[in-house]
């Protein structure tokens, strides 16, 4: 999920990958470090300036490979940082993913005497190019024997101390592109950094490993065999390719909406039991289970979609859910029976501080802890007693969007585990693991429409106010794409659940006071109907919301009009939310804000 680079040639590589290492700061990390043929091993928790200044005047040598982490499995200790060696300390290797079957593959290695020598799941990886890594055996082979027993997603880059002019490259799900300069190849996990050296390039594609020499490239396909690779031309700024070219990381980070769900369910669905596998909560299980209530807590989005996972629960598990905003909770008494009260604190950077301190003060008071958090190894992660990983990768963008949404699939997993273990029938269980599988490919539907989004919102980008409304699933909903609205675009609105506009709000409406309903086709269609009515008589405009089937339906009662393809109410926010994303961005973006950094924000908020 984070950075690679690497060298062959005639110069000497260690200038190169610790200017690549930089380069690639944008994405965030938490450690780094480099192999160089010759020269040896560094590595470092914390910024890539601490790794080069570790790093010896006359640490030379014309091949090496460096890595910049962003921990998935083990803290983010020098330890856990890569590269990572094997038990003989020949192969040295550096890993973007994760490998899921990590454990499976450990077990029969140690059971065999290798001692591994951190937590993570690439050592493991490590360790098994090693064990086939025989005497007469060429480095690309072991590293295929062993990629063929791998499961997950990687981009690698490997090195031998005993062909110390080599590196091998493979990747699936995490890209690597090859630049071919005068002086030698290059290898990075994203232009950024070779664009300083050359612009020709060649991208790696899913399935294939490159073996890199100074005198050249060969790219084979793992299944397939030899491919013929072609050469493209960069002509993207540093800036430009840090973003993959879109125009903000805003949109790059909802671009990857549909590959975070799919991070976030890999490895966790149970098809034929139709239930939820979540390793991270594994140890607390029986204690979740005696819980009677269940308190979610977080700030911001995160607290929206604790909204949505009150609502998941209450109707997958049955079980009491009360969200509360993290400032506030920390300052209540605790009053039901802690015992039977579990809290879940959700934070993408898991440095959230009032979240941190809701979560102290449960912790205090007895009650189990839990927490839905991207950045491994951060304060809440190690804090809580248990939890379940995003793995989103780094969102770079101030406003949340991959990151949301990466936290509504989570708490449907939670949702369906609990479920599950509580009278969720296995038919039931079984339909809504089918449907979250389905979820990325209808994630990459909406995305692929985007420019009709944009449409619309440049019709309303001069609007000084407007409402979200939404009803039951599709509330909280109202209330992240308000938020959104606000943050991004500077534009005053509230959002609302539908059926509270007549006590109040709809004083507000007239005809410069547009309202965004989401009315998908639920349990609640009609009353949604009514509701827009309801405006529609006071002669406010309407954007609606709805699912693929019911366009022509709503349309008639709609001035604009957006549709997602449907699914089961529950799951429909992980849906809805996309296009309310896009909406604030693209008006964001026509008012010509500066959409990634807003003003008045900060990403983590690590004060009071
Ligand atoms: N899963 C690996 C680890 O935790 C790689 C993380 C990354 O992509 O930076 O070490």
């Amino acid at each position: 999920m984070c950075g690679i680079v690497g060298y062959v040639g005639k110069k000497n590589a260690t200038p190169f990958l610790l200017e690549g290492l930089k380069a690639l700061e944008y994405r965030g990390y938490d450690s780094a470090g480099l192999y160089v043929a010759g020269a040896g091993m560094v590595k470092r928790a914390g910024k890539v300036a601490e790794l080069a200044s570790a790093v010896p005047k006359n640490f030379s040598g014309t091949m090496g490979i460096a890595h910049t982490r962003w921990a998935t499995h083990g803290a983010p200790t020098e330890q856990n940082a890569h590269p990572h060696t094997d038990a003989s300390g020949t192969i040295w290797l550096v890993h973007n993913g994760i490998i899921e079957n990590h454990a499976e593959l450990r077990e029969p290695l140690a059971k065999s005497g290798v001692r591994f020598a951190s937590e993570t799941d690439t050592e493991v990886l490590t360790q098994l190019i090693g064990s086939l890594y025989k005497k007469d055996v060429l480095l690309e082979d072991a590293v295929a024997a062993a990629l063929a027993r791998v499961h997950g997603t990687y981009g690698i880059a490997v090195a031998s101390s005993r062909e110390p002019g080599k590196i091998v490259a493979a990747r699936l799900g995490s890209p690597l592109l090859i630049g071919i300069g005068t002086e030698g190849y290059y290898l990075a996990s994203d232009a950024t950094p070779l664009l300083p050296h050359t612009r020709e390039v060649m991208y790696l594609e899913d399935g294939e490993l490159a073996v890199l020499t100074r005198e050249g490239y060969v790219v084979k396909h793992l299944a397939r065999g030899p491919v013929k690779k072609s050469i493209e031309h960069l002509e993207w700024s540093a800036e430009a390719a840090q973003k993959k070219g879109y125009e903000h990381f805003m949109l790059k980070e909802m671009m990857e909406i549909p590959e975070v769900i799919e991070n976030a369910l890999r490895g966790r669905l149970a098809h034929a039991t139709g239930t939820a596998h979540l390793g991270g909560l594994r140890d607390v299980l029986p204690r979740l289970l005696l819980a009677r209530r269940i308190v979610i807590t977080g700030c911001g989005s995160a607290y929206y979609a604790g909204l949505v996972g009150e609502l998941l629960i209450e109707e997958f598990a049955g079980i009491p859910v009360e969200v509360e905003i993290a400032s506030e909770l920390r300052y209540r008494p605790h009053t039901a029976d802690v015992k039977e009260t579990v809290l879940i604190a959700i934070s993408q950077s898991g440095e959230t501080l009032d979240t941190l301190e809701a979560l102290r003060a449960a912790k205090r008071n007895g009650m189990l802890t839990l927490g839905i958090v991207n950045a491994v190894g951060s304060t809440i992660a190690r804090e809580t007693d248990a939890g379940v990983y995003n793995h989103a990768g780094p969102e770079i963008s101030v406003a949340s969007t991959k990151g949301f949404i990466s936290q509504l699939t989570v708490l449907a997993l939670i949702a369906l585990l609990l479920g599950r273990e509580r009278g969720l029938s296995k038919s039931e269980g079984k339909k809504i693991v089918e449907e979250l599988a389905k979820l990325p490919e209808k994630a990459r539907r909406i995305l692929a429409k985007r420019e009709s989004i944009a449409v619309i919102a440049k019709k309303y980008a001069k609007i000084r106010d407007a409402f979200y409304l939404g009803r039951k699933f599709e509330c909280p909903v109202a209330y992240e794409g308000a938020i959104k609205l606000k943050e991004i675009a500077y534009i005053h609105a509230e959002a609302y659940g539908a059926g509270e506009m007549k006590h109040g709000p709809i004083a507000l409406i007239d005809s410069s006071f547009p309202s965004v309903v989401l009315a998908p086709k639920d349990s609640l269609y009609e009353k949604t109907k009514s509701n827009i009515q309801e405006i529609r008589a006071r002669g406010g405009p309407i954007i609606a919301l709805t699912t693929e089937g019911s366009e022509a339906d709503i349309g008639k009662l709609a001035d604009d009009l957006i549709s997602v393809p449907a699914a089961p109410e529950a799951l429909l926010p992980i849906l809805t939310t996309i296009p309310l994303q896009l909406f604030a961005y693209y008006v964001a973006k026509e008012r010509g804000l500066p959409i990634d950094q807003p003003r008045n924000l900060a990403k983590s908020v690590t004060v009071e």
